[in-house]
């Protein structure tokens, strides 16, 4: 089977592609801090934090009290997210016993007075009124009287020394919650940490009378976060979609690829199940809308938060690369549901088929690492990683997948709360199937664009489309292979090629 398989899958790939010039440029590595990952092997942390935090609520999270350590020699300025300046009041720095008013330019703060060892500093912040007047979901956002905005709008952060850690102590009073995508301070308790990098665009949080759900899965915790807000869909039901969708990542990845995940749910909007968005930087959140009329049906249908909790996996990319963020989800997302037996191996396969002639490049489309749209983003990426799939399928007789390219990145410590230049990703993930699959195809389709013969495959694979359906032909050459695509992983082969 498998010198079929090589000789099948060199002449559908080869021979199917026409690629243009191939400019070797350097890719912009924006950001590529090597942040040890949380649960990541041979982290090591130092003991104490540069910067602490302490968070008081108000009634009802109006306001935040925050009171900040900062050991000296981090330098002068502090800074808030874009815009948010201005809902900082009285801000005081801790001189001779006393406090003393600091200096507000815009969003930066003066701290010109901090000796060794540390100097302490506080401010009240206007977390109602910001979250009013700025109304934008990654700075401050009001749902029903919930306020929901990431720390990097409320927390003045040093600007200097970005590897330096900083915890953050929230209270809150009786009837409101924190609920934040910071990953835990190590030793429990209800501290978070993380680097003061990671600050820059921390994971979504909210203060507000969320109905919480803590839900197991293999490998990691879904916590849910239940924003105020009309529904008909009990907590329970929401608690069994975020397992469902949890269990379909961890059975894709061998385990839940993050030690946490935030899932704020928020009952809003027209639609069943609406937009979903992660972040992560020192944890890992997923924002979702829900709406009013969601039933049962809609979550079990659902594949939105499955795409979300695909995106944990993966480390941040430089914005350029983006379609591989999204082209992973999107590729894995029904694969790991079919998988779980959520989803048909028609079913995938139709999508594939309807989908992934949106990601072929048009004439006078760029590469991916150029592409904007939609489709390039989305589907291109999509596209790259199928096509990944079945290489790394041939050149290993179909004993290494994708899959092992992805865990094996997971494995290095990749994942949201981390940042990576994409070469490195693709690096670690052909090490872990050895191959050079993905560097080849990237430098294949990364800078110029590459033409597919998609036909070819589906008639390889013995994929039939048949109207609305598709059926499937046992002799195609390539049939085993795509079976294997979709079938669960035999026992035993959880964790192959971590
Ligand atoms: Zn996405």
């Amino acid at each position: 089977m498998s010198a079929m398989l090589r000789v099948g899958f060199m002449n559908a790939i080869l021979s199917g592609q026409v690629s243009t010039t191939r400019r070797r440029i350097l890719i912009g590595l924006a950001v590529a801090t090597a942040a040890p990952a949380a649960g990541g092997a041979g982290a090591v942390r130092p003991a104490d934090p540069a910067v602490v935090y302490r968070v008081a609520a108000s009634e009802g999270a109006q306001e935040l009290r925050v009171e900040a350590t900062l050991r000296a020699g981090l330098g002068r300025e502090l800074g808030l997210d874009t815009g948010m300046g201005p809902f900082v009041r009285d801000p005081e720095v801790e001189e001779g016993g006393g406090w003393r008013a600091l200096e507000r330019r815009d969003d930066r703060l003066d701290v010109p007075n901090c000796r060794p060892p540390s100097c302490r500093i506080r401010y009240r912040f206007a977390l109602a009124e910001a979250a009013r007047q700025v109304h934008d979901r990654n700075r401050a956002v009001e749902q029903q009287g919930a306020f929901l905005a990431p720390p990097s709008s409320w927390l003045a952060r040093p600007l200097q020394d970005g590897q330096a850690r900083f915890r953050l102590e929230v209270t809150t009073p009786p009837g409101t919650t924190f609920a934040t995508g910071l990953f835990p301070a190590p030793g429990g308790g209800s501290a978070y940490e993380a680097t003061l990098d990671d600050l820059e665009e921390a994971p979504y949080s909210g203060f507000g009378p969320f109905d919480n759900a803590r839900v197991d899965v293999p490998g990691g915790i879904v916590d849910v976060a239940i924003a105020p807000g009309e529904r008909d869909l009990p907590t329970s039901a929401l608690a069994a979609w975020a397992e469902r969708a949890g269990k379909a990542v961890a059975g894709y990845y061998g385990h839940y690829p993050v030690p946490r995940v935030l899932v704020l749910v928020l009952p809003t909007g027209r639609r069943a199940i609406g937009f979903g968005t992660t972040l992560g930087n020192g944890g890992a959140a997923i924002m979702i809308w829900v709406g009013r009329s969601a039933t049962a049906a809609d979550l079990e249908r659902d594949w939105v938060l499955t795409h979300e909790m695909v995106h944990t996996a993966l480390p941040n990319m430089p914005r350029t690369q983006r379609w591989l963020e999204e082209g992973i989800a999107t590729y894995v997302e029904p694969i790991a549901r079919a998988r779980v037996g959520t989803l048909s191996a028609e079913e995938v396969w139709r999508s594939l088929v309807d989908g992934l002639p949106k990601g072929m490049p048009r004439p006078g489309d760029p590469g991916l690492d150029e592409a904007r749209t939609w489709g390039s983003t989305y589907w291109g990426g999509a596209l790259f990683c199928f096509l990944a799939d079945l290489q790394i399928r041939e050149k290993t007789g179909n004993r290494r997948s994708l899959d092992d390219a992805l865990r094996g990145i997971n494995a290095a410590g990749g994942s949201i709360a981390v940042r990576w230049p994409l070469r490195r990703a693709l690096e670690v993930g052909d090490r872990a199937t050895g191959t050079h699959v993905l560097r080849d195809l990237y430098g294949k389709m990364g800078e110029a664009p590459m033409k597919v013969d998609l036909d070819d495959l589906w008639r390889r694979l013995g994929v039939v489309a048949d109207g609305r359906d598709v059926r499937f032909d046992d002799r195609a050459p390539l049939a085993a292979v795509r079976r294997s695509i979709t079938a669960r992983p035999a026992s035993g082969r959880a964790d192959a090629g971590r």
